[in-house]
C-alpha cells in the first residue's frame, strides 16, 4: 500500500518538475528529501582513499562537549524557570502561553538568555510532575538539560536549541489532546518528551545526503542510513553518563529499557525519507481507529502507541507551517540560511548543490506551498483525521499560511501563467479544473502509471484559463463544507490514497 502511495506521488512530481525550472527544483527537493533514496549502482563513485587516522575508529561517539563545570547545578539554586536571566518577568509572561500552539518560542529563547530548552523541558516537568513520578534529582535535570543545550549549535540557523524546544513544546501540546486524555503512560509521556529534547542534538547544520556524498566520518560510522538521527540519538543518550547527568537513575531497568526503545523508535521515526511509509501507516491506522466508551483512541498494543508517538514527534517536527504566520517566517527564513550555507559549502567542494541550497536560484514562497501541499498539509490532515474534531484550528492556520505563501510568489515580468502560481496551486495537479476534472486528472495518472514518460510541454494557454475560472479565493470558500476543507490540489491527494487503499488488499 505504501508503495502504491508512493508511486502516485513520484508519478505527481514527475509531472511537477516538467512545469517549469522552479517547479523541478521543488519537486528534487521533496523526492530527495521525504522519500527513500533509490540506489543506482552504477552512479556509485569509485572508494577514495581512506585519510590516515591515528586514533581508534568507532571507539567514541565523535563531538559531544561535556558540561562545562558552571552548567553543573546545585538543588538549593534552581532559579524559578531553571535557568538564570535578568529577564524574569518578561520570561513568566511568555510562558503563560507555554501550553498554547503558537506560543513565542523565539522570545522565550531570548529571556532565557538562550536556554530555551531547558526552560521547556524544566516547565513541562514540573506541570506533569514528572520529576517527582521518576524520582528525578532537579540538580540533575538542570545539568543534564544544560549540557544537552550546549550540544546543539548556537551558530546554526534553523537545527539548533530553539527548534529543540519548539519541538518539544508542540509534542506537549499534542500529548494534552482531547482525543489522546489519560491515553498514555506517565513513562511513554517521559519518553516523548526526551526523545523531542534530543532529536536533533548535534546537528551540524547540514543534510544526511550532504554528510553522505563528501564522505563524512558520521555517515561512516552509520553507514549511510539515518545519519544523523543516529547521530543525535547517541549524543543524547551518552551525555547520561556525564557527571550528575543521569536523570533516568531511579528508573527500574525494565523502565529504562522500555524508555529507550520509545525514545530510539521515536527519533528514528525523524529521518524524512521515512516520512512516506510513517504517513501511509498512518493513514491505515486511520481507516481501521478504534474509540473506546470515554470517546479517546483505543490503542491497545505497542505497535499501535508508538506508531501515534512517532507520527506525534514528526507532526511537532513539520509543524512550522501550522504556527502564526510571524513565528512561520522565521523559521522558514532560518531554514532557507541553513540551506543556502550548506549550497555554499557544497558550491566550493564542486560538488552538486543540493535540492533549494542554492541561493542564486532557489524560490522561497514556491518551496514552501509545495512544501505544505506535498508533506506537511498530507501529514497534518491526516493526523486531524485521527484525533478529530482536535485539531482543525491547526488545519486552518496552515491553509492559511499557504494562501499567503501562495500570494507572495513573485511574479517576475518574464514569467509563464504557471509560475505565478499554477505550479502548486492548480497546473500540477488537476489544472486548476473543478472536481470533475479532478477526478479526471486521477483516472489519467492511473492509466499512465507504467507507461513511457512523454515530455509534456506546459500548455500555457490552458494553465491560465484554468486559473481565471478558478481564483484561488473560490478554492477558499469552499472549505466550509464538511470533509471538503482542503483546495482542489490536496484533496486529489487524498482521493489518491483511498482509491489506492480500496485496490490493495491489507
Ligand atoms: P529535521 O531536520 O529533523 O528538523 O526535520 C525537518 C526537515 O523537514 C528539515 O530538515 C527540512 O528538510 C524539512 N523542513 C522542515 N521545516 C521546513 C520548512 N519550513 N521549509 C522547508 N523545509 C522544512
Ligand atoms: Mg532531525
Ligand atoms: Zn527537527
Amino acid at each position: 500500500m505504501s508503495c502504491d502511495f508512493k508511486r502516485m506521488l513520484n508519478r505527481e512530481l514527475t509531472q511537477l518538475s516538467e512545469t517549469s525550472k522552479s517547479g523541478n527544483q521543488v519537486s528534487e527537493f521533496i523526492s530527495s528529501t521525504f522519500l527513500e533514496k533509490q540506489h543506482d549502482m552504477e552512479i556509485m563513485s569509485p572508494p577514495t582513499k581512506e585519510k590516515e587516522k591515528k586514533k581508534w575508529p568507532m571507539s567514541q561517539i565523535s563531538g559531544v562537549k561535556k558540561p562545562s563545570h558552571s552548567s553543573s547545578v546545585a538543588a538549593s539554586s534552581i532559579p524559578r524557570f531553571g535557568i538564570r536571566t535578568d529577564q524574569e518577568d518578561l520570561l513568566a509572561k511568555e510562558l503563560e502561553d507555554f501550553d498554547k500552539w503558537g506560543v513565542d518560542i523565539f522570545k522565550i529563547s531570548e529571556y532565557s538568555g538562550n536556554r530555551p530548552l531547558t526552560v521547556a523541558m524544566y516547565t513541562i516537568f514540573q506541570e506533569r510532575d514528572l520529576l517527582k513520578s521518576f524520582k528525578i534529582p532537579v540538580d540533575t535535570f538542570i545539568t543534564y538539560m544544560m549540557a544537552l543545550e550546549e550540544n546543539y549549535h548556537a551558530d546554526v540557523a534553523y537545527h539548533n536549541s530553539i527548534h529543540a524546544a519548539d519541538v518539544v513544546q508542540s509534542t506537549n501540546v499534542l500529548l494534552s489532546t482531547p482525543a489522546l486524555e489519560a491515553v498514555f503512560t506517565d513513562l511513554e509521556i517521559l519518553a516523548a518528551m526526551f526523545a523531542s529534547a534530543i532529536h536533533d542534538v548535534d546537528h551540524p547544520g547540514v543534510s544526511n545526503q550532504f554528510l553522505v556524498n563528501t564522505n563524512s566520518e558520521l555517515a561512516l560510522m552509520y553507514n549511510d542510513s539515518s545519519v544523523l538521527e543516529n547521530h543525535h540519538l547517541a549524543v543524547g543518550f551518552k551525555l547520561l553518563q556525564e557527571e550528575n547527568c543521569d536523570i533516568f537513575q531511579n528508573l527500574t531497568k525494565k523502565q529504562r529499557q522500555s524508555l529507550r526503545k520509545m525514545v530510539i523508535d521515536m527519533v528514528l521515526a525523524t529521518d524524512m525519507s521515512k516520512h512516506m511509509n510513517l504517513l501511509a501507516d498512518l493513514k491505515t491506522m486511520v481507516e481501521t481507529k478504534k474509540v473506546t466508551s470515554l470517546g479517546v483512541l483505543l490503542l491497545d498494543n505497542y505497535s499501535d502507541r508508538i506508531q501515534v508517538l512517532q507520527n506525534m514527534v514528526h507532526c511537532a517536527d513539520l509543524s512550522n507551517p501550522t504556527k502564526p504566520l510571524e513565528l512561520y517566517r522565521q523559521w522558514t527564513n532560518r531554514i532557507m540560511v541553513e540551506f543556502f550555507t550548506q549550497g555554499d559549502r557544497e558550491r566550493d567542494k564542486g560538488i552538486e548543490i543540493s535540492p533549494m541550497c542554492d541561493k542564486h536560484s532557489a524560490s522561497i514562497e514556491k518551496s514552501q506551498v509545495g512544501f505544505i501541499d506535498y508533506i506537511v498539509h498530507p501529514l497534518w490532515e491526516t493526523w486531524a483525521d485521527l484525533v478529530h474534531p482536535d485539531a482543525q484550528e491547526i488545519l486552518d492556520m496552515l491553509e492559511d499560511n499557504r494562501e499567503w505563501y501562495q500570494s507572495m510568489i513573485p511574479h517576475s515580468p518574464t514569467s509563464t501563467p504557471e509560475d505565478k502560481g499554477g505550479v502548486f496551486g492548480m497546473g500540477a495537479m488537476g489544472g486548476g479544473i473543478a472536481s470533475a476534472g479532478e477526478k479526471f486528472q486521477f483516472e489519467l495518472t492511473l492509466e499512465e502509471e507504467g507507461e513511457s514518460d512523454i515530455e509534456s510541454p506546459v500548455d500555457e494557454e490552458f494553465t491560465s484559463t484554468a486559473q481565471d475560472s478558478a481564483p484561488s479565493g473560490v478554492l477558499l470558500a469552499e472549505q466550509k463544507q464538511p470533509n471538503l476543507n482542503t483546495p482542489e490540489h490536496l484533496r486529489i491527494q487524498r482521493n489518491f490514497h483511498v482509491a489506492n487503499s480500496l485496490r490493495v488488499p491489507t
